[in-house]
């Protein structure tokens, strides 16, 4: 019978297509003052050095868990969780992202995004549909240092138009900035700071790099460097967030 056989290799809904590398089903950490589960979704167009996610970079890898599984597990942490994280890789690389913010949200969820901005269309699409409750945001550098952290052109005024489609919409939204010893992320992060602020964002995070995961091929560490990373949040701290956090590696 292969047209009942091909109907049942159909996916339930489009989220049944989303490729997910791995679900963490409780985590306190992906969303500030949130109890979520945390879905990394696989492939990234970009290249950023000091990507702590390296597995999840490869567009053509498979998915790992199904989307079938984190909707099993909201339906059984019904009043335990306060919502999802899509998270990646880049969560927005994949159209049906939407799809699954929204069965998240039609299951009573409130829904966490991070993204590195690549994607302004897309997201504004998301937000004016009311699909994100919170972004984390990553600005990464200056814009004539972005091609040097992420590897690929023409990044940084997608990033920008990202900032600028969230701070229009209202939504809940933290920037952040990871910093690399000896790199212009380091050297650019205060003046990051200083233009996000000045384009209308008040919640912040400067954020070490971590070794683990990464390619190893960059220093994660210096004889100095909490030092230096203490006197860049005292810096950025001082240009006056609702709210800012220092994220040492
Ligand atoms: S944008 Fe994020 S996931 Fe993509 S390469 Fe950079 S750090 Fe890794």
């Amino acid at each position: 019978m292969p047209e009942a056989e091909g109907a049942r290799t159909l996916p339930a809904s489009p989220a049944d297509s989303l490729r997910i590398a791995g679900l963490v089903p409780m985590s306190t950490v992906d969303w500030p003052d949130h109890l979520t589960a945390t879905v990394f979704t696989q492939g990234c167009p970009w290249n950023c050095f000091y990507c702590h996610n390296r597995d999840l970079i490869p567009t053509r890898t498979p998915g790992a868990v199904a989307w079938q599984e984190v909707r099993d597990l909201l339906a059984r942490r019904r009043g335990l969780l306060d919502g999802v994280v899509l998270t990646g890789g880049e969560a927005l690389r994949q159209d049906c992202l939407a799809d699954a913010a929204r069965e998240v949200k039609d299951m009573g969820f409130q829904v966490g995004l991070h993204t590195a901005g690549m994607y302004p269309r897309r997201l504004r699409d998301l937000v004016g549909a009311g699909l994100v409750d919170w972004v984390g945001l990553d600005v990464k550098a200056l814009p004539e240092h972005y091609t040097q952290v992420v590897g690929r052109p023409n990044a940084a005024a997608k990033v920008w138009d990202s900032l600028e489609a969230l701070l229009a919409s209202g939504t809940d939204l933290e920037v952040r900035t990871t910093v690399v010893p000896g790199d212009v992320t380091a050297d650019d992060a205060v003046e990051v700071a200083r233009r996000v602020h000045e384009a209308g964002a008040r919640v912040y995070a400067l954020q070490q790099a971590r070794s683990r995961g990464t390619s190893g091929t960059f220093p994660a560490a210096a004889p100095g460097w909490d030092a230096q990373c203490e006197r860049m949040a005292a810096a950025i701290e001082a240009l006056g967030w609702e709210r800012f956090t220092y994220r040492p590696a």
